[in-house]
């Protein structure tokens, strides 16, 4: 699809192109989040499918499904209850938000498309550091005592890089 075809599907239905540049962008953060856990790790991005870390479950397509399933599943494996890291609905929103900001600014042009890729890149590096902690039971504890938007925000101080919800006790991918 090149730049002409989306102008034009822009003017017949702009609300249309915003919700799929929206779509997309949970799409992308999905993936961004395969990457983030998995070329630090030297793993192959398509294969095998996301699994459990806690039972090593596939996950089935619907347990997959951008930010939605995490709310459904109230962040837990729906085997084996093992909390899903708040990292992944995270990064799916703000890639999501971040592409309909810049197609807002740009619209259906070469520059959205630039814009789109060097703003993937930046989520990946902003999200990078927090997945390279190691579980700690200690900080594990003092999660649950900081749920919500306290917990959400003071979660990105350098002291929580270390959490686990931002490290290794997750679900997927
Ligand atoms: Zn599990």
């Amino acid at each position: 699809m090149n730049v002409t075809t989306l102008q034009a599907m822009a003017e017949a239905w702009p609300a249309g192109m915003l919700l799929a540049v929206v779509l997309f962008g949970l799409a992308i953060g999905s993936f961004l989040n395969v990457v983030i856990v998995r070329v630090p790790e030297g793993r192959s991005l398509w294969h095998p499918r996301s699994a459990c870390l806690g039972c090593s479950a596939q996950l089935a397509w619907h347990d997959n499904i951008p930010v939605l399933s995490f709310l459904w599943l109230r962040g837990r494996c729906r085997k084996c209850g093992m909390r899903i890291s708040r990292r992944y609905p995270i990064v799916e929103a703000v890639t999501a938000a971040a592409l309909a900001a810049a197609y807002l600014a740009f619209g259906p042009t070469g520059d959205f498309i630039v814009a789109a890729v060097l703003l993937a890149a930046l989520v990946v590096a902003l999200a990078s550091p927090f997945v390279l902690g190691m579980p700690d039971a200690r900080m594990a504890r003092a999660d649950r005592a900081s749920f919500g938007w306290p917990g959400f925000l003071t979660s990105f101080s350098p002291s929580r890089a270390r959490h686990p919800d931002f490290g290794q006790s997750i679900a997927r991918p």
